[in-house]
């Protein structure tokens, strides 16, 4: 089955598998950002959702710009991020809050399924769903400060992780791959996929952003689920990561970055968040007005990566 995981292993090509471009901060310079990707040779930018309205500018920018860039591919992923029910989250949306874990799960397979239909009828495939998952980070901090309940910390993870699940099978109901966010909630997400793939043995996943233990990447390999890195790699404090990415990908990394990928290692900005080191942050300041990251910085890290692994940029 040709997927857009399959895809990339087979083509090696540059891709940025994680960014954000509906962020306000790209208002009115999407073709910029674009011209800059296509410049620095990027083929593909995954296009990743955080909730409806993100999802729907997103739509656009595909149907809008997908035909001004014949060989940048440019793959839409529509899903509803945990922030919806993180109460201090400005994204946080009581219509998701206010259900049973239930009613949550049957809600936001109607809303991903009224945002494929909208895509269909702009032209555009929704390639993944994205990005979705559970977020334990901002919860327990706010636990420990006082600032939130025990009892309101639960109910939101029990919410987010119903959605979470409903949005995995959803996609997997059709064949698409998911884009996984699990800060400080590694294990429970290995551990929900690990149980979901039972039902849908050719599930395909990426942990998006994936800082976990060196055990949890075995995991998440042994279990054929991809792991996305970004700028957080080139940081001075990555020292485990780097070990962990070279410990897997090393004895691939002769074959490129179609060797990267079949390591189970995908490539990300996350933009506009996490500049990677090495990149020139007062030109990115000069075209976005702030110090932003973008998908051209693609090539950043994959240059970084290379080094690390002993192999020439091609
Ligand atoms: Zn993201």
């Amino acid at each position: 089955m040709p997927t857009i995981l399959n895809n990339l292993i087979q083509n090696g090509v540059l891709a940025d598998t994680h960014a954000h471009l509906h962020d306000p901060v790209y208002s009115g310079k999407e073709r910029l950002v674009l011209e800059r990707a296509a410049y620095c040779e990027v083929s593909e930018i995954w296009l990743m959702s955080v909730d409806i309205d993100s999802a729907l500018k997103n739509m656009r920018l595909v149907s809008n710009y997908q035909p001004r860039f014949p060989f940048l591919k440019l793959r839409l992923a529509i899903g509803i991020d945990p922030d919806v029910l993180i109460p201090s989250s400005s994204n946080f949306t009581f219509d998701f809050y206010n259900k049973t874990s239930e009613e949550l799960g049957l809600f936001v397979k109607m809303k991903l399924t009224s945002l494929l239909e909208k895509a269909e009828s702009l032209g555009v495939k929704v390639e993944l769903v994205g990005e979705i998952g559970i977020d334990n980070y901002w919860l327990s901090k706010q636990v420990t400060d006082g600032e939130l309940s025990a009892a309101d910390a639960g109910q939101s993870l029990k919410l987010q992780k119903a959605m979470f699940i409903a949005q995995v099978e959803w996609a997997w109901e059709r064949n698409l791959p998911v884009s996984i966010h699990s800060r400080s909630s590694e294990q429970e997400v290995l551990d929900i996929l690990k149980d979901l793939l039972k039902n849908y043995p050719e599930g395909e996943a990426i942990l998006h952003s994936f800082t976990g233990k060196p055990s949890q990447f075995n995991e998440a390999q042994q279990m054929g689920v991809f792991v996305g890195i970004n700028a957080i790699l080139t940081y001075d404090t990555a020292e485990l990561l780097r070990a962990t990415v070279e410990r897997l990908a090393k004895k691939n990394i002769s074959k490129g970055l179609a060797g990267l990928y079949s390591s189970g290692i995908l490539l990300e900005t996350d933009a506009p968040y996490l500049i990677p080191k090495g990149a020139d942050r007062k030109a990115l300041e000069l075209v976005y007005g702030e110090q932003v990251n973008e998908p051209a910085m693609v090539y950043v890290l994959r240059d970084f990566v290379f080094n690390l692994l002993g192999k020439e940029p091609s």
